[in-house]
């Protein structure tokens, strides 16, 4: 695997860039069957040494597992919407990450879960807020965005839809892991910020394009431990922690929520592909820096419907994989690899 790192320790996945659809090699499908999926699991302080063997293998294997949810799906033709909410959905049941099963708590010990999804075709999209109960919360951005007349729903408006949409409720005990009450705890016991200072980040995410041509971006995250007052970070904002959109790129971000809202991160991200005609992973970039500059820290997944596939992160790792039409996959951590 070839990555490039620059010297602002930015890194750089060149697994899938437009180079590699790029060459007229044998084994290169024809745009008509060319798919491809890249799936984050978060970024932060993720250093060698500091993640247990078993956590690094665990969260390995879930990364291989939701490529190959998704996977299936693209390689039989099936529409990018479809694997990004099934890849997403794998990350949300595996307690390693920081959504649905395994999200962080909230300063109350609860549960808050943002999830968003956006189709790039029609750029529809959906999107909720604050859900306390759901399994699944990206499925139920998926029906915000397909039975109701809005893009956003939050708090209790939110949790009683996806109820009415039949979708499977848990309760704290499914959602809430032993390690996710010590980071609460320990974050209460500093009293030194707003939020969890040590970036636990874990958000989830997937970008995919299908053989018709067409990208879809999914997030879903519990949001930032102890974050409270109804707080709700990038995640589920169209624009800025996630899009799709066929003129452009699909992208799915993870970090200092706030930071990336204020940049509109997801959006100018498309935007400079769209209308200055940028690559992909340049375009991500130059956006991670203007997020970098301010004082933000994490990372994006980036896809676009010619077929360039990459990411670009600020932090010291992201879990994050990859996988196309070609044959290549790639599962990663940390910086180096
Ligand atoms: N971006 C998410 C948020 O601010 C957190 C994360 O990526 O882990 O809610």
């Amino acid at each position: 695997m070839v990555l490039k790192r620059t010297a602002l320790s930015l890194i750089l996945g060149l697994i899938m860039t437009d180079a590699s659809f790029a060459q007229n090699t044998p084994s290169t499908p024809p745009p008509t069957q060319r798919w491809g999926l890249v799936i984050h699991g978060g970024a932060g302080v993720l250093e060698r040494g500091k993640i247990k063997p078993e956590q690094d293998a665990e969260v390995r294997a879930a990364l291989d597992k939701a490529l190959a949810a998704g996977s299936e799906i693209l390689a039989k033709g099936g529409s990018s919407l479809d694997a990004v909410e099934a890849a997403v959905k794998v990350l949300e049941d595996d307690p390693n990450f920081n959504a649905g099963k395994g999200a962080v708590l909230t300063y109350d010990g609860g549960i808050s879960l943002d999830a968003a999804i956006m189709d790039g075709k029609n750029r529809a999209a959906g999107a909720v807020s604050g859900l306390n109960s759901t399994k699944n919360p990206i499925s139920a951005a998926r029906k915000v965005m397909e039975v109701s007349p809005h893009v956003m729903l939050s708090g209790l408006g939110a949790n009683s839809f996806a109820v009415e949409q039949g979708l499977r409720q848990e309760n704290q005990d499914y959602f809430e892991t032993p390690r996710r009450r010590k980071q609460l705890e320990e974050f209460q016991a500093k009293k030194t910020g707003w939020y969890d200072v040590d970036l636990k980040y874990g958000t989830v995410g997937a970008v995919a394009l299908d053989a018709a041509g067409n990208v879809a971006a999914a997030t879903s995250t519990g949001g930032l431990t102890g974050k409270r007052w109804g707080r709700v970070g990038d995640s589920p904002i169209i624009g800025a922690g996630t899009i799709a959109d066929n003129r452009g790129c699909a992208v799915s971000a993870t970090g200092s929520g706030e930071y990336f809202i204020r940049v509109g991160v997801a959006h100018e991200i498309c935007a400079r592909i769209r209308m200055k005609g940028e690559k992909a992973v340049p375009a991500a970039r130059a956006v991670m820096d203007e997020v970098k500059a301010m004082g933000g820290t994490g990372g994006v997944i980036i896809l676009t419907p010619d077929g360039q596939m990459g990411w670009s992160f600020n932090t010291t790792g992201m879990y994050r994989g990859g996988v196309d039409s070609t044959g290549r996959k790639v599962i990663a951590i940390y910086g180096d690899e």
